[in-house]
């Protein structure tokens, strides 16, 4: 279903569309699979879309497809779920 995106920092072909919201069980047997990433319950409004599984970088899109590093509090690692 999703296509599978690179990461523009690492390369590795393990982009992930980030989840917000409180996970429902279906979102959390995704993150179990490596399908998603959960974003967690808090929304600021500005967030990043994508996460790269591989070196733990999150990605906003811009309007032209674009993918930025987000530098945010969540550091360089994504805790493992
Ligand atoms: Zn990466």
């Amino acid at each position: 279903m999703t296509e599978k995106r690179k990461c523009p920092k690492c390369r590795a072909a393990k982009l992930l569309p980030i989840m917000y919201g409180y996970p429902m069980e279906e979102a959390l047997e995704g993150a179990r699979r490596g399908e998603i990433m959960l974003g967690g319950c808090v929304v600021h409004g500005n967030d990043p879309q994508w996460g790269c599984a591989a070196c733990g970088t999150r990605f906003l899109e811009d309007d032209g497809g674009g993918l930025l590093p987000s530098e945010g509090p969540w550091g360089k690692k994504v805790p493992p779920l």
